[in-house]
């Protein structure tokens, strides 16, 4: 046996499963409605909440910053130094969170690793919930410390924990908006309890980032708290690519010098950071103003009619973000195979990317999805629930 025929033997165990995963060829920019896996589609499926991913305005800020600032950043920033797209994107972004500093990392991915694993060691304690995104869940485990997960938004059970689980430094991390059930964390409860046992409040505001919150900058400004640490993306509302860290100087500093994943990785090249600095600019301003009124109104359209359909999650329905449970990995599937025939793009989500027994089709609306188009979606759900497709909510 040749030694990579183990790999097969992989594969044919994932689709046994219902967990074989393919990625769909998409032949459109990003927008309400693309072409995937030859069709045109509804697009439900990206994170592209104010339609930013193909503006003209960004498309133009990439194309710009080629002509004074060239195109590669040459090698870490440590090793080669700051070309001036990331030192303007830097202080655009510590001005929109109104802290001291940001730091630009190469995605949100990036930024939560090298976040966890610089600020913890073996011998502090991180509280984390319990469907807190991937990328914060390595983050942990890179770090090396001991990680106590809480149920998932419960604040009883994270404080007992915080009486329970001694040690050096202890830090609070959870997502603000999650990421595939578009609920919010108790983000009061957790700034007092972080205060109550002198932990540190770390944020991903991936989902909130300018989404909720005045000027959108994110759950924590919306409900007047402050985060210890807030981390974020460029690449979900903002429409591009790359994650942050901001806060105070001295963290910015410590993670420039340990963070891994940004002293050991090439930083971006200019035409993202470019066009981060406008989308940044962008939402924080009026127009996006007017994004965040249309995608709220979209956000009422669809959860009345999930809601109608018994279709609407609990904890969902604030935010773009719908979960629709179908439980069986085979089932979400082929709903989603169903859903595409009748120009739908909802993608399933499976294990591990949700846990086991909870997989679902995420839903995630755009501010430039119109009414006639919400309305298509929840008919064909409807249709699907009609004919026993997809299960009621008991607890609707
Ligand atoms: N945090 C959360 C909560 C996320 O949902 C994601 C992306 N799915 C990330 C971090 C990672 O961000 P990025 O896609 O920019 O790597």
């Amino acid at each position: 046996m040749a030694i990579l025929d183990y790999l097969q033997a992989d594969l044919d165990a994932l689709e046994a499963l219902g967990r074989r995963r393919r990625i769909r060829p998409v032949d459109s920019p990003q927008g309400a409605v693309i072409r995937v896996d030859g069709r045109g589609a509804i697009n439900f499926s990206s994170n592209n909440y104010l339609s930013l991913a193909n503006s003209p305005l960004l498309l133009a800020a990439a194309r710009n910053v080629l002509e004074t600032d060239g195109f590669g950043a040459g090698a870490s920033r440590l090793i080669v130094g700051s070309l001036r797209p990331h030192r303007r994107v830097e202080e655009a972004l510590a001005a929109f969170h109104r802290t001291e500093a940001a730091l630009v990392f190469n995605s949100g991915y990036h930024a939560n690793v090298g976040l966890l694993s610089a600020l913890a060691g073996p011998e502090d304690v991180i509280f984390s919930d319990a469907l807190n995104h991937a990328s914060i869940i390595d983050g942990t485990r890179l770090s090396r410390a001991n990680t106590v997960v809480y149920r998932h938004r419960d604040t009883a059970d994270l404080a007992s924990k915080l009486h329970a689980h001694r040690g050096r430094r202890r830090f609070i991390v959870s997502d603000s908006i999650f990421s595939m059930d578009g609920d919010l964390a108790p983000l009061v409860d957790l700034r007092r309890l972080s205060d109550q046992h002198q932990t540190a409040l770390i944020l991903d505001e991936a989902h909130a980032t300018g989404v909720v919150g005045p000027q959108g900058c994110g759950l924590a400004a919306q409900l007047d708290i402050v985060a210890d640490v807030a981390m974020g993306t460029l690449s979900k509302a903002l429409g591009g690519f790359g994650g942050y860290v901001a806060g105070s100087r001295a963290l910015v500093d410590v993670l420039t010098n340990r963070a891994r994943s940004f002293v050991f990785t090439t930083a971006l090249p200019t035409p993202v950071l470019a066009a981060a600095e406008v989308a940044i600019a962008f939402v924080a301003s009026e127009h996006g103003d007017e994004l965040r009124a249309k995608l709220a109104q979209n956000i009422e359209r669809f959860a009345q009619g999930l809601r109608a359909l018994a279709l609407l999650a609990p904890g969902a329905g604030t935010t773009p973000i719908f979960p629709i449970h179908v439980g069986s990995d085979a089932a979400v599937m082929d709903l989603s195979e169903r859903l595409l025939a009748a120009g739908i793009f909802a993608q399933g989500i499976r294990p591990p990317t949700v846990p086991a027994g909870t997989a679902r089709l995420r839903f995630a609306l755009m501010a430039t999805h119109t009414p006639a188009q919400l309305d298509r979606a929840l008919e064909v759900l409807a249709d699907l629930r009609r004919d026993n497709l997809v299960p009621p909510r008991s607890d609707a």
